[in-house]
């Protein structure tokens, strides 16, 4: 088969530092050249005048196909997919539960039997253990070499009524492991080029909290949010960094959420620690305002919304550098399954529907606003996620040799975000009436084009596996 060349002409592209109008030709899955372009006779042009053309975004924190307290999850690799696409991500990175009794490796067949025939972008998964034993250990280099350097562990959602009870917050057997655990895990990965991710929150505090809460019948949405304050996310983050620290082995902070905890990064960074911080747009648009309304819950997650002084916190994180990736943690349940905890957070499926607003939450709020320059947001949404995890050079970047993956991102379209004008499978949205500058327009993904205004066009089972390679 001859490859297809496309030209995309004239718009305002982001490569590197740099911001400027340029060409760009696509032969086959791959950007060819940017700007001196090969004489050649495209088979389809697009006119990008007046558009932004960014490298496909990566989303390194979703979860496709996720069950929580009884409830089953409605994005899975063709709904959460197609929904990625439309706000402009060409590649996530999923999460596999270890099985017991099970090598760690086989998280990976389960989620290829997810994608098949569903996956409309291209994907990866962290493992995530729950349970560190010597085999899982031993195993650590080969789950490493088949494309899986990055390995999820909590330092919260203990089971409280014994090891194989159901845990009250995650609906599943315990999640937390022990700090002997992550300095063993830690060394491990460390020797094999991979990077652990954590779930920082102290269990300590918030489980005694939740205990309290629940006996004096506190249990709304902002009671979930008062179990676990600030002081339980820097608690933990300042434990990992210094257990795992001992083994000078890659962490990074999954979804930062407070002002305490930024400090707590800030330091290890300054201290040359290899410490990466990712954010979320819930945490950037939302505060805790919102867990206050009678229908707090469908904002209920962990770790919780935050006060405005943290809001801007964050802010200042990104635009200073301190805080690296700004991933959605997607996590879309229905109304139906969020409402079944309005009473008791106990039975609150955690999370809310957010894989498709990134993108343009981070247009409108971050670089309309002057907060973000196109740069620093196209290193917060591609760049940096590809280099950390392992995506780059074929993702990540507008770079002749990498797949074309690319964004044609309209900045001059005001809409208001809902349920009609979002993709996403869940019967709600959290981003109801929110008002934002800048809309994706078309979005190819290893040259097909795969959004194009509203028109979906991708074939499911399209998106491929893609192995995220360990670091030197
Ligand atoms: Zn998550």
């Amino acid at each position: 088969m001859i490859d297809r060349i496309i030209l995309i002409r004239n718009g305002t592209v982001v490569i590197g530092e740099r911001v400027e109008q340029q060409d760009i030709l696509i032969r086959g899955e791959t950007i060819e050249s940017i700007g001196d372009l090969p004489d050649v006779m495209p088979d389809e042009v697009f006119e990008a005048r007046g558009l932004l053309v960014l490298p496909g975004a990566i989303d390194p924190h979703i979860h496709f196909n996720e069950s929580n307290k009884g409830h089953r999850g409605v994005h899975d690799y063709l709904t959460g997919g197609r929904a990625a696409a439309f706000g402009g991500t060409t590649t996530v990175i999923d999460f596999g539960d270890q099985i017991h009794g099970q090598p760690l490796l086989s998280v990976l067949d389960v989620k290829r039997e997810e994608a098949r025939g569903r996956a409309v972008i291209d994907w990866n998964l962290h493992p995530i253990i729950n349970h560190v034993t010597p085999e899982v250990l031993e195993e650590i280099p080969d789950v490493v070499a088949a494309g899986l350097p990055s390995i999820k562990c909590f330092m919260t959602f203990r089971s409280l009524t014994g090891e194989s009870a159901v845990n009250m917050y995650s609906g599943k057997p315990g999640r937390i492991i022990s700090d002997d655990d992550f300095l063993n895990l830690s060394g491990r990965l460390r020797e094999a080029g991979g990077m652990l991710m954590v779930h920082a929150e102290d269990s300590a505090i918030i489980d005694r909290n939740a205990l309290d809460s629940q006996e004096q019948g506190r249990t709304k949405a902002i009671d979930h949010a008062r179990c676990r304050p600030p002081e339980s996310e820097a608690s933990a983050i300042r434990r990992i960094v210094e257990v795992a620290g001992q083994t000078d082995g890659r962490i990074y902070i999954v979804h930062l959420s407070s002002i305490d905890g930024l400090d707590q990064v800030i330091e290890a960074r300054r201290r040359g620690q290899p410490v990466w911080a990712e954010t979320c747009p819930h945490f950037l648009i939302f505060t805790e305002e919102k867990l206050k309304q009678d229908d707090g819950y469908k904002w209920l997650g962990s770790p919780p919304l935050r006060d405005e002084a943290t809001q801007s916190a964050l802010w200042s994180g990104l635009t200073e550098g301190h805080i690296s990736v700004v991933a959605t943690d997607d996590c879309a349940f229905s109304l139906a399954s969020k409402t079944a905890g309005a009473d008791n957070f106990d039975l609150c499926p955690e999370g809310m529907p957010g894989i498709e607003p990134r993108l343009t939450l981070l247009y409108s709020e971050g670089v309309a606003r002057g907060r973000l320059s196109l740069p620093q947001m196209v290193n917060l949404l591609s760049t940096t996620p590809a280099e950390l995890f392992g995506l780059a050079p074929k993702k990540g970047s507008l770079t002749p040799g990498s797949d074309a993956d690319i964004v044609l991102f309209d900045p001059a379209v005001d809409w208001t975000m809902s349920q009609e004008t979002l993709h996403m499978a869940s019967d709600y949205t959290a981003y109801e009436g929110v008002k934002v500058t800048g809309k994706v327009s078309k979005v190819f993904s290893r040259g097909d084009l795969i959004v194009d205004g509203e028109d979906f066009l991708a074939e499911p089972g399209r998106g491929e596996f893609v192995a995220c390679s360990p670091s030197a």
